[in-house]
């Protein structure tokens, strides 16, 4: 049975610019950025030095604590281990390498087989799928191999979230359309890590081709089922996705496994199924490529350290770009420096024309409460808002901003164009650091 969840919006979906068109592999670029920081948690330590060669799938950062390996996705020359820009605003350390072209595998890189597979146990397969380096594809970028940890007898219900709701992304409907059984082998390994007989694959109803690849191969496979979604946004929200699929409510400040769910994003599952089958680790991704002005909006399968400026150039753009993005146009971050590479977290990249100026040189909140009706997590943008501009800590934390899960549908509503989303995610850094000092203290 298919719940809903309170508020969210309906926007205009573009995903009819890039959603029939299959995934094609980007040529590999001459140079490589390769941040050593791509997830939530301590950045990697380089593990290879300016002058080094190295190979595909060799590793070539890591850490302890909570971290995962970076791999070299083209072989070549290291050219710097040195700061360079990167997605999140700032810059970071990464490893620059020059592609030689010649494609030389990694020793490391070993294809495993049905059966070895399954005589690998849950611990084994969680070490397999933290040196493949993977994180949470949708954007999240946590590592899995923590998730799927913490998860280890308190999860009865995995679901596997295919939905893919903002605004021109449809790199995971074309990995649902073309590598059906590349997800559900991946999902499947999820389900003998966590010791479960049936899992869920959810899927917005605007995705019927998507629905149907999944259903063909799934008549083949035991305790996984596609759930069809309505189509609404923020339906891939874990918190929204978890009280659709199951009925159930995650509390506040909670994570998924409090009510006994663990969700991973469909590209997870086909990392998942690469690096444990295949042995190849998150070395490239799929990226859609689209916006408003795009000339020849893609699919793209990307090495990851590309950088923006090629893939533009690779979909040229009719006028000078309003905004670029790093994911989708409700949640993804501005990039203002377009030498920044694709890392595993980057779902998309989104270029919008100066028709997406609204042009609100004064924004003014106007008490018209739309934000209040369209917030899913049922807060109060317009009191969080006041809280942000009065300065005051603990009154932002008063008004609930930390279960603000920067959906963007109260900025999308919003006729006094405040912009709400970007002053909730400085308010929450704000209220992180006050937390932070108070525990050194
Ligand atoms: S961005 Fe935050 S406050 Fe705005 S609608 Fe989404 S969850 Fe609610
Ligand atoms: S939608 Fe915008 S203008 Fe309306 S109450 Fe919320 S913040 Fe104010």
């Amino acid at each position: 049975m298919a719940w809903s969840f309170f508020g969210g919006i309906r926007p205009k979906e573009h995903k009819e610019y890039t959603c029939d068109f299959p995934i094609r592999d980007f040529p590999e670029p001459d140079i490589l950025v390769v941040p050593l920081f791509q997830h939530i948690g301590v950045p990697c330590q380089p593990l290879v030095k300016k002058g080094d060669l190295v190979t595909v799938g060799q590793k070539i950062g890591d850490g302890d604590g909570l971290c995962v390996p970076v791999h070299a996705p083209v072989s070549g020359k290291v050219r710097a281990v040195e700061m360079r820009a990167h997605t999140c605003g700032a810059n970071r350390m990464s490893v620059v390498i020059e592609n030689d072209h010649q494609k030389t595998l990694c020793g490391t890189v070993v294809p495993r087989t049905r059966e070895e597979v399954e005589a690998l146990s849950p611990q084994e397969l969680i070490g397999l799928i933290r040196q493949a380096g993977i994180v949470g594809m949708g954007g999240a970028a946590f590592p899995t191999y923590a998730k799927l940890s913490s998860g280890l007898g308190k999860v009865d219900t995995l679901i596997i979230n295919a939905c893919e709701c903002e605004p021109y992304i449809t790199a995971d409907d074309r990995l649902c359309r073309e590598m059906p059984e590349d997800i559900i082998a991946g999902a499947k390994v999820i389900m003998k890590i966590l010791g479960l007989s049936k899992a869920h694959i959810a899927v917005e109803s605007n995705k019927p081709q998507a629905i149907r690849a999944l259903n063909a191969f799934l008549s083949r496979e035991d305790g996984l089922q596609v759930d069809v979604l309505p189509a609404k946004y923020p339906q891939g929200a874990e918190k929204q996705l978890i009280q659709a699929v199951t009925g159930r409510q995650v509390p506040s400040g909670g994570l998924p496994a409090a009510v006994g769910c663990a969700v991973f994003n469909a590209a997870t599952c086909k990392a998942i199924c690469d690096g444990v089958y295949r042995g190849l680790p998150l070395i490239g991704r799929v990226v859609t490529v689209s916006g408003d002005i795009v000339m020849a909006p893609k699919n793209l399968m990307v090495p990851i350290g590309t950088s923006f400026n090629d893939l533009l150039e690779a979909v040229g753009h009719g006028e000078d770009p309003y905004k670029v993005l790093s994911g989708g146009p409700m949640m993804g971050i501005a990039q203002y420096d377009l030498s920044v590479p694709v890392v595993k977290g980057t779902n998309a990249v989104t270029i919008l024309g100066h028709g997406n100026d609204l042009g609100a040189d004064h924004p003014q909140c106007i008490r018209c409460g739309k934000c209040i009706r369209a917030c899913p997590m049922k807060l109060m943008p317009v009191l969080m808002y006041q809280a942000l501009r009065s300065g005051d800590v603990e009154r932002m934390r008063r008004s609930h901003m930390m279960d603000c899960i920067e959906c963007g549908c109260c900025a999308y509503t919003c006729p006094g164009c405040l912009p709400l989303v970007l002053g909730f995610r400085s308010g929450k850094h704000k209220i992180r650091e006050a937390a932070a000092a108070a525990k050194s203290r």
